[in-house]
């Protein structure tokens, strides 16, 4: 073991605790839709998006004269029923559910974040990660502005706020606002009037624009499941430094700031994205079953079924399967309906562990050579409870095979890892993590097996959690207390 108080940190895997995996920060979605219920659509949309944060959720309209919100902590549908929704009339619709990162969590930090520039209410909502906001939030303070969170996405409406007052236009405001915060954002704001989509730079973060049917209107989401959800045709994607606005007067396109070195996160291909979605003309599913393919070549096993960890385990499985001519296998079984229900676990449950959320069945495995492939190994604790689970169940072996590098760096953009001292590729050579996980053997695709299973229309790419190559400058006081240094 190369670091100090790994073991320390490992952390349980039960809902409502800290996740053994890398977790989303955010989903946004965006409707202009004259005539149409746009909150409706917010809530479908969001729906579609829930997998990328499940803390809270909220929804903004535009009615043509204002701007009313409606947010909560809790799952899309616990926060919106019939009678919530028929109160926000409009059609112009901002939505966001949250998976709490910078700022921590409850209420406060919900999104749509609500703020008045004069006499003109807006609402934003925003994916991703600012790096350090320490220097803007002194900046706001220093113009009298008062923050009510301590989140970085108030600290971005704050600034165009601000600067949308001094130069009498929102659209300028944007544009400073983007000239003046680093890191990840996709973010959508709209006004009583309009909507405006627009994103980081260097692109960390997806943002998909897409036409209702009918030239009704627009929609943009944080994934394309999200336009599905509504009917809404993809068009593109947001481009990185694009400012996306929407009105009465049509769609516009501006590039708010040029475009830096293009820097999407790979790791969306690999697990955070849903499968049946397109991030920047690459389907998600065929770049996990490519990575399955991809995986056998590099790292082959003798077993006798391919098994994949669900969801995301499972098109790599079917790659790995076809690739290795190994039969493929469901020998795992997720319970579809663990939410965040179990929030102080008792001693007993931590002891079921991973049992809550997924089952092995004996009468395919018991007696069987497994290769089993998972999306990646964060902490570790995760990957142990499973191995031990099917060698419980009767596996003769488990080979496990991972479909990302080894996590040896934290994320600053949206996703939520923690200092490097918790990840167990920072701590521990390949052998020493083998025998804490107790499989046969473990192999991780290659960063060059990575990049080529993703066949996306363009090749930059953010893979700073498994290379250290951040595409943003880390300022020293982040880097020291995250461990780089
Ligand atoms: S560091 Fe990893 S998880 Fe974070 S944006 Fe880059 S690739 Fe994605």
């Amino acid at each position: 073991m190369r670091g100090k108080g790994w073991e320390a940190m490992a952390g349980s895997v039960l809902p409502g605790e800290r996740p053994d995996r890398l977790e989303e920060a955010c989903a946004v979605f965006g409707v202009y839709a004259p005539g149409e219920d746009a909150a409706r659509m917010a809530a479908f949309g969001l729906q579609a998006l829930q997998h990328r944060g499940q803390e809270s959720a909220g929804i903004a309209v535009g009615d043509g004269e204002t701007v009313m919100v409606h947010k909560d902590t809790g799952l899309v549908d616990q926060v919106f029923d019939e009678e919530v929704l028929a109160t926000l009339e409009g059609h112009i619709a901002l939505g966001h559910t949250r998976y709490s990162t910078a700022g921590g969590g409850g209420w406060t930090s919900a999104q749509p974040h609500i703020s008045a520039i004069g006499d003109e209410v807006i609402a934003v909502a925003h994916n991703g990660t600012l790096v350090d906001t320490k220097p803007q939030r002194a900046w706001l303070a220093s113009q009298g502005v008062q923050l009510h969170s301590n989140t970085d996405s108030e600290v971005a409406a704050q600034i165009i706020g601000v600067e949308t007052l001094r130069t009498g236009h929102l659209r300028e405001g944007i544009r400073l606002m983007m000239g003046k915060l680093h890191g990840a954002y996709a973010i959508v704001l709209i006004t009583a009037e309009g909507l405006y989509a627009f994103r980081d730079p260097n692109g960390i973060r997806p943002l998909s624009l897409g036409e209702l049917p009918g030239g009704r209107g627009w929609a943009v989401a944080s994934e394309t499941c999200g336009l599905d959800a509504v009917g809404a045709r993809f068009l593109r994607d947001v481009q990185p430094g694009e400012i996306v606005r929407i009105g009465a007067d049509g769609l516009h396109s501006e590039q708010g700031i040029p475009a830096g070195r293009r820097a999407s996160c790979i790791f969306e291909y690999v697990y955070f994205a849903r499968p049946d979605s397109v991030i920047d003309g690459e389907v998600v599913y065929e770049a996990r079953r490519r990575m399955g393919r991809i995986l056998a070549r590099e790292a082959p096993a003798e077993a006798d079924l391919v098994l994949g960890v669900p969801d995301s385990g499972v098109p790599a499985a079917l790659g790995y399967a076809e690739a290795s001519g190994i039969p493929y296998a469901d020998g795992i079984v997720k319970n579809r309906y663990v939410g965040r229900t179990f929030i102080q676990p008792t001693q007993a449950m931590r002891e079921m562990g991973i049992r809550i959320k997924l089952n092995p069945l004996p009468s395919v495995i018991a007696g069987k050579r497994l290769v089993v492939i998972d999306d990646s190994i964060v902490r570790g604790n995760t990957s142990k409870k499973l191995v031990e689970m099917l060698k419980q169940a009767g596996a003769a072996e488990v080979h496990l095979r991972i479909v990302s590098p080894e996590v040896r760096w934290p994320c600053f953009f949206g996703i939520d890892t923690d200092t490097r001292s918790q990840l167990i590729s920072a701590n521990k050579d390949l052998e020493e993590t083998r025998a804490f996980i107790g499989c046969n053997s473990l192999a991780f695709i290659s960063l060059e097996g990575l990049h080529q299973a993703v066949q996306a229309d363009h090749r930059g790419f953010c893979d700073a959690c498994f290379s250290g190559d951040y595409a943003v400058p880390i300022p020293d006081r982040l880097r020291r207390s995250a461990g780089l240094e």
